[in-house]
């Protein structure tokens, strides 16, 4: 890479800034609060007038009867494709433009996107609205400096991803826009931080238990069958044979924290007997037994582990309580799966922004995978393609609190390290 190049490509960024915190600014302002799913088409229509007079040509793609998708509350997602006239690879930026809810206790207005010290404050400034700015200022300045660049440069913002990317990425791996053919790198600005890249996340499984029982009056125990006493039975076994099991299984995936290493249970719900009455009823519960016991359970698998024994697991502990406790009966049903997913530290992609990384932060980028998951998995399983990750400004710990932030200085050094790996694969 000629020095000059790199040095006005970093020049141009660094110019930029002031666009940049603008840019980020509207994005927040326009509140795609997910659930319900609002405002998806105005950020679309956004984004396309922008990009479209930088060059790109723009689509816009309703998932059209995916989950969650009505007339009410439509599904959109944005592709834009620049393309630098010379034959060569496709580099893609995915970004998700939906955020979650306020909550309470901010002191800052969600909405607001006000500029303070340095930091932009708002809900998806960090998740991921500061990504996505920072890759569309990265793209616009790299086609400035090389204009007759190889191949082509794609900016996506899609829906939904925190509610699974069912209207969103997955949607569009269905349609082919991740297909091998057309997309040969995939770069997921989230807030992981500037020196860090994300090379995947652990898988999930989630499931419904329920137990049964027979209804009886509450003074005569005896004539009826507990399906809450029986799950105090699965809930015994899980601390006695399944935690310690799990405790034992340990990855070799960099997952961070540190504390997710190794397989996790959560019990997301548990709810049994006559339902709750609203708050504002007056009265008393009635005497039954209950006849029906449930919980949620959420199980994160490690890359070693095969979905198929991490349920085996399960369903052997439940038999070995059937085969011993009288009258025990349970159904299981099987809620959400996500298989793990990490892509090779010698991929093209990770060697690429690792080398612009040290380039720009003078320091060795670290090597993370996420305990949770994120649209990596459409991208990986549906689409096909390994060849991605993710990387981007914002301290992953603000993602969804209040007075959420992103740090101006952070977006444009990921911007910068973005710019540099456009210019390493393309230019
Ligand atoms: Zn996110």
């Amino acid at each position: 890479m000629s020095d000059t190049i790199q040095s006005r490509l970093l020049d141009e960024i660094a110019a930029r800034e002031a666009d940049l915190v603008r840019l980020t600014q509207d994005l927040v302002r326009i509140p795609t609060l997910n659930p319900p799913g609002r405002c998806y088409r105005e950020i679309c229509d956004f984004l396309a007038a922008r990009l479209k007079a930088g060059g790109f040509h723009v689509d816009l793609v309703r998932a059209a009867g995916a989950r969650a998708d009505s007339d009410a509350h439509p599904r959109w997602n944005l592709v834009a494709r620049h393309d630098g006239g010379r034959p060569g690879e496709c580099v893609h930026f995915n970004s998700h433009h939906d955020v979650v809810e306020v909550g309470h206790g901010w002191t800052t207005d969600p909405f607001g996107a006000e500029l303070k010290d340095g930091r932009i404050y708002g809900r998806g400034t960090c998740d991921m609205k500061g990504g996505l700015a920072a890759s569309v200022i990265a793209a616009e300045a790299f086609i400035a400096t090389c204009p007759d660049y190889r191949g082509a440069i794609e900016i996506s913002a899609t829906a939904d991803e925190e509610s699974g990317g069912y209207g969103g990425v997955a949607f569009l791996a269905e349609q082919g826009w991740f297909a091998p053919d057309r997309v040969q790198h995939v770069i997921i600005p989230e807030p992981l931080g500037k020196d860090r890249i994300c090379l995947g996340h652990r898988g999930v499984w989630w499931a419904e238990i329920e137990t049964m029982g027979r209804i009886a009056h509450g003074s005569m125990p005896f004539l009826g069958d507990s399906a809450i006493r029986h799950m105090s039975a699965v809930l015994e076994e899980m601390e006695r044979t399944l935690y310690p099991l799990l405790a034992g299984k340990h990855t070799a995936m960099p997952v961070v924290p540190e504390g997710a290493r190794q397989s996790t249970l959560n019990i997301n719900s548990i709810h049994g007997g006559e339902p709750e009455q609203d708050a504002g009823y007056t009265g008393l519960p009635a005497p039954c037994v209950a006849d029906r016991c449930r919980i949620v359970i959420d199980r994160r698998f490690l890359i070693e582990e095969d979905l198929s024994e991490v349920k085996a697991e399960v369903a052997k502990m439940l038999e070995g309580i059937k085969a011993t406790r009288p009258q025990f009966d349970y159904e299981i049903r099987d809620l959400f799966e996500v298989i793990p997913s990490m892509t090779d530290e010698d991929a093209p992609v990770v060697t690429t922004v690792q080398a612009a990384i040290e380039k720009v932060l003078h320091r060795q980028a670290d090597f993370v995978v996420s305990p949770g998951t994120y649209d990596q998995k459409h991208i990986d399983r549906i689409g096909r393609l390994k060849n991605c990750i993710a990387y981007g400004p914002g301290i992953l710990d603000l993602a969804h609190q209040p007075d959420e932030w992103v740090g101006v200085q952070d977006m444009i050094d990921s911007a910068k390290v973005m710019a540099l790996t456009l210019r390493e694969l393309l230019g």
